[in-house]
């Protein structure tokens, strides 16, 4: 009998695919080591997150694959878990060392949104996963009080806020920084500055998933924290009563403008299940079952019950995932971290090309932006300034220009360039205008360089030919 070779393994594990990713597991790296010792075969298959819900699916299809090669005995298939993020920022990350950030956002208030932000957060740090949870619902900040981390968080001696230990997460709340003078503060320009300073004082270490309890609704707030956190994704939390409503669903177009992918809604209170004769009742669902949840154009991530014991544990500051994990209410949180946890990955794994710039370079006569596809966009920096499209360049209503490009200084360089959020990049002019967002879509839109301006001279001779 021949002695089996790595080469088999690893040819066998091409047939194991990813459900998510519809790749095999050996293109996507996953393999880690094959050992091979007569007939006995000892596999390591590190997965991107250690909430995987198809973990033992995959460790099943590889053990059946092994078991195909003539002359193996044993095997044995060990699942790893390594988290793995976005596409680090161009600019530098505002949140080092945080792998995945997680809005969990809501049309309005009461929904539940802070309860499946904690027990979220809580269940995937229950499946392995080092996890920070924000609490950055400053109208109403509640977290911090279901998960029993109250007090004044400590500085370490580099004056960055340590957080707070809470059933294995790390906590932090951003209530603590204003205190009682938060109506105030948290409106209008110092409220975006404010949130800025307190993201970048924060001493998260290594993470890999940073949970972000928004505040409801879609203002001030809620706009600068999904530009400057550089979220992955974001989760909308609703009730079926709430699902047809508008306010529900502005949270969608929000997170869209900034170009964070929503990975869908969280139905919470969508069912009472009877402890005396085990019937699911639901309540409040609306006619229709999930179909009203069509017209949102996202999946439904889960479903929560209403569970009469959450309010009492929360009072507790102890998430149900923790306090009754046997409950179908831990089951439900569970099974939401996995399918939150997969998709956090297949935006990470499928990130690559999705058009973030991963070097800006300033120094030269031209702006260079090199994009994660590899093309390097060039722009003279006068025609850049002159095209910003702020509210003081060009007119709301009729879309004109108020200036032309003759009165643009031609010698106007950025003084400073900073990414907003995962979709666009401000500058600050060295004519002192700094109001101007560059989408990452317009900015490779107004590349200069010769094969883009070529596409774009056709693109034009081509419709004027259809005009004609
Ligand atoms: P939000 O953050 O949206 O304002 P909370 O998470 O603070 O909402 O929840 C509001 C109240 O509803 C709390 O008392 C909480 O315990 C309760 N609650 C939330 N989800 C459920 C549920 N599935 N079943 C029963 N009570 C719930």
């Amino acid at each position: 009998m021949s002695q089996i070779q790595e080469a088999d393994v690893v040819r066998v594990l091409r047939n194991v695919q990813d459900p998510d990713l519809h790749r095999d597991i050996v293109s996507l790296g996953f393999v880690k080591k094959v050992d091979i010792d007569g007939g006995k075969v000892a596999v390591v298959v590190e997965l991107t997150t250690p909430a995987c819900p198809v973990k033992e699916q995959l460790r099943g299809e590889c053990e059946r694959w092994i078991r195909t090669i003539d002359g193996v005995t044993d095997v044995h298939v060990e699942m790893t878990a390594q988290v793995r993020g976005p596409a680090a920022q161009s600019t530098g990350p505002v949140l080092p060392g945080v792998k995945n950030v997680l809005a969990v956002a809501s049309g309005k208030g009461g929904v539940g949104k802070s309860t499946v932000a904690v027990n979220l957060a809580a269940a995937l740090a229950d499946a392995g996963a080092s996890v920070g949870l924000l609490d950055a619902d400053v109208y109403g900040p509640s977290v911090a009080h279901m998960v029993g981390g109250e007090g004044q968080p400590q500085q370490n001696p580099q004056g960055m806020l340590v957080p707070f230990d809470a059933h294995g997460m790390k906590f932090m709340s951003m209530g603590m920084l204003v205190g009682d003078q938060s109506p105030v503060v948290w409106r209008g320009p110092m409220a975006s500055s404010l949130i800025q300073q307190f993201l970048t004082k924060v001493d998260w270490g290594e993470i890999d998933y940073l949970v972000v309890d928004l505040p409801p609704g879609t203002g001030d707030v809620q706009l600068t924290l999904t530009q400057t956190a550089e979220l992955t994704g974001a989760i909308i939390v609703t009730t079926p009563q709430d699902v047809a409503s508008e306010v529900a669903q502005k949270g969608l177009k929000m997170f869209g403008t900034v170009n964070v992918p929503v990975l869908g809604v969280v139905e919470n209170m969508a069912y009472f299940k009877c402890g005396h004769c085990d019937a699911r009742h639901e309540i409040f669902r609306p006619r229709g079952g999930d179909k009203p949840f069509a017209s949102w154009g996202v999946p439904v991530l889960g479903a929560i019950p209403i569970e009469p014991e959450l309010a009492a544990l929360g009072d507790e500051g102890t998430p149900v995932v923790k306090a009754a994990p046997d409950s179908d209410t831990a089951a439900a949180f569970r099974a939401l971290a996995q399918t939150v946890a997969s998709g956090l990955s297949t935006i990470a794994m499928t990130q690559a090309g999705a058009g973030m710039p991963t070097a800006i370079d300033a120094d030269g006569p031209l702006l260079q932006v090199t994009w994660d596809d590899g093309h390097v966009s060039r722009h003279n920096f006068q025609r850049l300034r002159f095209l910003c499209s702020c509210a003081a360049c060009v007119d709301e209503h009729t879309g004109k220009r108020k200036t032309v490009l003759e009165f643009i200084d031609p010698n106007v360089r950025p003084m400073k360039i900073e990414q907003s959020g995962r979709y666009a990049l401000q500058f600050t002019w060295s004519d002192k205008h700094d109001t101007g967002l560059y989408t990452f879509t317009r900015l490779r839109e107004l590349c200069e360089c010769e094969s883009c301006a070529a596409k774009e001279k056709q693109s034009a001779e081509s419709s004027r030919g259809a005009a004609r």
